[in-house]
């Protein structure tokens, strides 16, 4: 009985030290491994390149579950404008650092507008990093100064639009005729007419449109006159320059006709593609008679989100 008590208080003594110090060492360990791992995580990377702890949740919530587009922002220097970036509706990462370059030049611009300038490519001069556009998005075909159609892209199915609505010897796609007759059935129901002026284009015509004025008063005003060929909507025989009668183009805006147009005609699928206050992002003068096919669907998403046609489709489409 004795000697075993005695053995038991001698281990205990000696246990005490061991485990006494098993633990400071553990604690020790567990401090260090702590520490290690904290300065290799992201969040410590991030506040030592200057981000504040708002910023770095940002960051992190932003790039979650994408390795690569964290370690980006990581390899990059400290821009107060990337955690506000990625916050933006419409940001798209693969311009990160077209946003940045843009921003950097244009610092009176907001980070929202640096966004939107980039992704219809404004960052670009207008007909450089000209793509051939996809045809293969039918109706959603993109066609502006960075997006062409080549020479020889026609629409299926062109017909002619009856003189009830249109001035004579105007085309567009079938699909297309359809909705704009409805369209125009319904403005009539409530005593408007519209009236086509300008359908389809092919290309051939287009070019002949653009050199004409280019030979008469140079290149640049017939760039800000005209797309160039391939470059223009008309040829995609998607697009109707709608006015009524007794209205020029650019007096239309002031009729019944263009209000009831503004408010409806994303039912029947059209958009009014080169708006007024958006010419910057267009590349575009606001035309208040220029209207383009999208469908019912994207027309009305766009309608609801106030966004231009290559807004759109930089965000929906193409990213
Ligand atoms: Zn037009």
């Amino acid at each position: 009985m004795n000697t075993r008590k005695k053995k038991r208080i001698r281990l205990s003594k000696f246990g005490k030290i061991f485990i006494g110090g098993t633990i400071l060492g553990i604690i020790i360990l567990v401090y260090l491994i702590n520490t290690i791992t904290y300065r290799m995580s992201d969040e410590y990377k991030l506040l030592d390149k200057g981000y504040n702890k708002s910023d770095v949740e940002t960051i992190l919530k932003k790039t979650k579950n994408n390795e690569e587009q964290l370690d980006k922002i990581k390899e990059l220097r400290y821009n107060r404008i990337i955690p506000k970036l990625l916050t933006q509706r419409y940001f798209i990462f693969k311009n990160l650092d077209r946003y940045l370059n843009y921003a950097n030049k244009h610092r009176d611009l907001s980070v929202k507008d640096v966004v939107t300038m980039v992704n219809v490519n404004r960052d670009y001069e207008y007909y450089t990093h000209v793509e051939n556009t996809d045809t293969s998005k039918g109706d959603l075909i993109l066609v502006n100064k960075y997006h062409k159609l080549n020479k020889n892209f026609q629409p299926d199915q062109i017909v002619e639009i009856s003189s009830q609505y249109a001035y004579e010897g105007q085309q567009i796609s079938k699909k297309v005729y359809e909705a704009y007759r409805s369209m125009w059935n319904a403005a009539n129901k409530e005593g408007l007419t519209l009236i086509v002026t300008s359908s389809y284009r092919d290309y051939q015509s287009q070019d002949e449109v653009w050199n004409s004025i280019a030979n008469s008063t140079g290149e640049e005003d017939a760039d800000s006159r005209a797309a160039r060929a391939g470059h223009s909507e008309h040829q995609t025989g998607l697009a109707l320059d709608i006015v009524t009668y007794n209205s020029y183009n650019n007096e239309f805006d002031q009729t019944e006709e263009f209000k009831w147009l503004q408010k409806n005609a994303h039912k029947y699928g059209f958009i009014l593609r080169f708006p007024k206050g958006k010419e910057d992002i267009t590349g575009y003068s606001y035309e208040s008679w220029h209207y383009r096919y999208v469908g019912k669907d994207v027309a009305t998403k766009i309608h609801d989100l106030g966004i231009t046609y290559d807004e759109y489709y930089a965000y929906y489409l193409e990213k």
